[in-house]
């Protein structure tokens, strides 16, 4: 290879191998950024999809009035569709891959493209969480291959993360994030890593969102509310899983397992069932979720309101906005319960047990534990309703009564430390110190990266901030001492945050 690296104002032909979900929306980007684009597919039947796939996406824009007819003619003849590998590359500046996540078709095809690409082209991979140090290994030239990982849809989503491997030059990072900003990109450079950023920190959060599916601890649809109205995620996790697809899920939990070992990566049982049933997600019509018929949400009748509720105040007021509420719908409140009281509601706390409250009061087969949401939420509004194991099968029904009732959006719960929300967001805050903490990405670029590539309202890290260090401690060693989980085990450099109170995101933006 010429040791000259190619500016980015001097990529003006960039070859797209593989016409997918990826490769087609990697396409439409660059040549509506005005560059000559080799849209290349393995055979014409499959060029004819990805080409009409890419027609479709420009004649929504015209229809919505995005793109004017002229503009949209001018992006197609800047595209060149080809079925030769090959040809199709031979005069490419900068090549991106984006066929299947399988390294031996990635490899193969890296292996050809040594020969058929000019000595300077650089080699960009689109990989979620293959070595990209290992597809380079196969070249001649390694040093010219990098990770270009862009999100889905490419045309909207902002993130790209700019992947190095040991050998690649500062040069051609350099020269990938500045054609990144190019395309309007903002662009995060990595080290060559197993799920890089995102994934690393998105699919461990998605799996413990089945595990807490499979051991009952609520419903699918409670599980995705947890996520959007108690935390402000754009999607539930499991809906999340239905969307990028079940089998690429387990798959890149399986590369993150290989690479990191302990508990946190070892995918849920269920996620594996649903992959062998061959229930994928969307693309399939059924995964977590049934996408082959509209769903009907059934209006079970609710249960009687209780007449008389007990509701045993804590000294900090943390219920007495509750009380209020309940009051003005016409339900009286004591403080203690009586023979005549239908529900007793106490202050659920994430790190201890509902069930302690709940034999402390007297009747605890009557009592539902509340919490409201505090993990960095911006709206705070959504309940959780936890139910000790001890609580009679009626009560449950007649607590989602009364929240109905007063209007409180609530989720329900069983009562393990954590419950839903900070449970799933605790961990996977732990996760982010931890990339924090082993030098892999700084807090702002974990931020910017969650933020960008999976549309978090704000970054983990953030979020972490204003949950408080030592208040996520407390809970992740409740959550380790309740199920002997290492994974929960908070990292040294939270502990020590937590102890110094420290912020994480000091003078960041809130
Ligand atoms: P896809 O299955 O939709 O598309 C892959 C395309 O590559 C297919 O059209 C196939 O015909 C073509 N292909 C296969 N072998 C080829 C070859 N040798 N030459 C030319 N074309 C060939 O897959 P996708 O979802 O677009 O994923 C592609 C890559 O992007 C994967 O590495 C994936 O991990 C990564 N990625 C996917 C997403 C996502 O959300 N789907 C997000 C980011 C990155």
């Amino acid at each position: 290879m010429t040791s000259s690296v190619i500016q980015p104002g001097d990529i003006g032909e960039v070859a797209v191998i593989g016409l997918g979900l990826m490769g087609s929306g990697i396409a439409e980007l660059i040549a509506r950024s005005g560059r000559r684009v080799d849209a290349i597919e393995i055979n014409q039947s499959f060029l004819d999809q990805g080409m009409a796939r890419l027609h479709a996406s420009l004649d929504k824009a015209v229809s919505r009035g995005k793109l004017t007819d002229t503009a949209r003619d001018e992006i197609l003849a800047r595209i060149r569709p080809t079925d030769d590998v090959s040809a199709g590359v031979a005069d490419a500046d900068l090549v991106i891959e984006a066929i299947p996540e399988r390294i031996e078709l990635k490899k193969a095809l890296f292996a050809q493209l040594d020969e058929a690409c000019r000595a300077d082209a650089i080699l960009a991979t689109n990989t979620s969480s293959l070595s990209v140090t290992e597809i380079a290994g196969g070249t001649r030239y390694p040093a010219r291959v990098a990770g270009l990982h862009f999100f889905n849809p490419a045309p909207v989503m902002k993130l790209v993360e700019v992947i190095s491997t040991v050998l690649t030059p500062p040069e051609i990072a350099e020269t990938l994030a500045l054609l990144s900003r190019d395309l309007g990109k903002t662009p995060v450079g990595v080290s060559d890593r197993a799920g890089f950023i995102v994934n690393a920190l998105l699919l461990p959060y998605l799996n413990h969102a089945v595990h807490l599916l499979e051991t009952a601890q609520a419903t699918r649809e409670d599980i995705d509310k947890a996520a959007t109205a108690g935390l402000g995620l754009p999607m539930g996790p499991l809906t999340l899983l239905d969307l990028i697809g079940l089998d690429t899920c387990l798959a890149v939990l399986e590369t993150l397992q290989d690479e990191f070992g302990g508990t946190r990566y070892v995918h849920a049982p269920l996620l594996r069932k649903l992959c062998d049933a061959k229930l994928f997600g969307r693309k399939s019509g059924r995964g977590f979720y049934d996408y082959r018929r509209q769903s009907t949400v059934a209006d079970h009748e609710l249960a009687p309101v209780p007449g008389e509720v007990a509701l045993i105040r804590e000294r900090d007021g943390r219920l007495d906005e509750l009380a209020s509420q309940i009051t003005a719908a016409g339900i009286g409140v004591v403080p203690q319960p009586s023979d005549e009281t239908g529900l007793v509601i106490v202050a659920a706390d994430p790190r201890h047990r509902v069930l302690d409250a709940a034999l402390a009061a007297g009747h605890p087969a009557e009592v539902v534990g509340v919490h409201f949401a505090a993990a960095g939420n911006a709206k705070p509004g959504l309940a959780e309703l936890v139910l000790p194991d001890v609580t009679a099968a009626g009560t449950a029904a007649k607590a989602a009564a009364l929240a109905a009732r007063i209007g409180l959006n609530a989720v329900v719960s069983r009562d393990r430390p954590g419950f839903l929300i900070e449970a799933l967001a605790y961990a996977q805050f732990n996760d982010a110190v931890r990339m924090f903490q082993d030098g892999y990405a700084s807090p702002a670029d974990i931020d910017t990266a969650m933020m960008l590539g999976c549309g978090y309202p704000r970054g983990p890290l953030q979020m972490l901030d204003e949950a408080g260090a030592a208040n996520v401690v407390g809970v992740l060693e409740a959550m380790h001492a309740a199920t002997g989980d290492p994974a929960f085990t908070p990292v040294p450099l939270l502990a020590e945050y937590a102890t110094a109170g420290n912020l994480f995101r000091a003078g960041a933006e809130g």
